[in-house]
């Protein structure tokens, strides 16, 4: 196991995404500290992770106080909100993280996304799309 695989992952946005990734990772033996402003998934979410922290992660000085430039990995799962998005990652890149998953809407918040620091971008939506158009078509000729 490398030295990156027994560092816990931070996850910002508990949302569909971000959700279904750190229950993911945690089921896989991860430790995932997950971030969201919203305290109503803050509570729902903190029996199946690590940590679950009520903040904003736009901001700096609240990332820094939780320690997460010791952080392997950070996935920064919102979507919607491009700013905050955009923010996220900058701060997450200032404090020194270089393995950085965002999730992106469209093609230029993508673009963004890898000039603040991104490190990975991904389409989830977009993903989904082409994987169902891939089992529908496997389905149709098996019939
Ligand atoms: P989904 O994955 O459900 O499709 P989405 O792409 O619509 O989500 P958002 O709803 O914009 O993305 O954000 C996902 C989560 O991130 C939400 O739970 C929201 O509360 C959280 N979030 C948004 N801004 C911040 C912030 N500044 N700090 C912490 N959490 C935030």
């Amino acid at each position: 196991m490398s030295a990156d695989r027994r560092k816990p992952v931070l996850v910002i946005g508990l949302g569909r995404f971000g959700g279904a990734v750190s229950r993911t990772l945690e089921r896989m033996g991860h430790e995932v500290l997950a971030v969201d402003c919203d305290a109503e998934l803050v509570q729902e979410f903190a029996p199946d992770l690590t940590k679950v922290v009520e903040a904003d992660a736009t901001d700096e000085a609240v990332l820094e106080r939780l320690g997460v430039a010791d952080f392997g990995s950070a996935v920064v799962a919102i979507g919607t909100d491009i700013e905050a998005s955009v923010l996220s990652v900058l701060a997450l890149a200032d404090l020194g993280l270089t393995n950085i998953w965002a999730k992106a809407t469209n093609d230029k918040h993508a673009r963004i996304l890898e000039r603040t620091g991104a490190t990975h971008v991904v389409f989830p939506e977009q993903r989904m799309g082409e994987r169902t158009a891939h089992l529908i078509n496997e389905r149709l000729l098996d019939f």
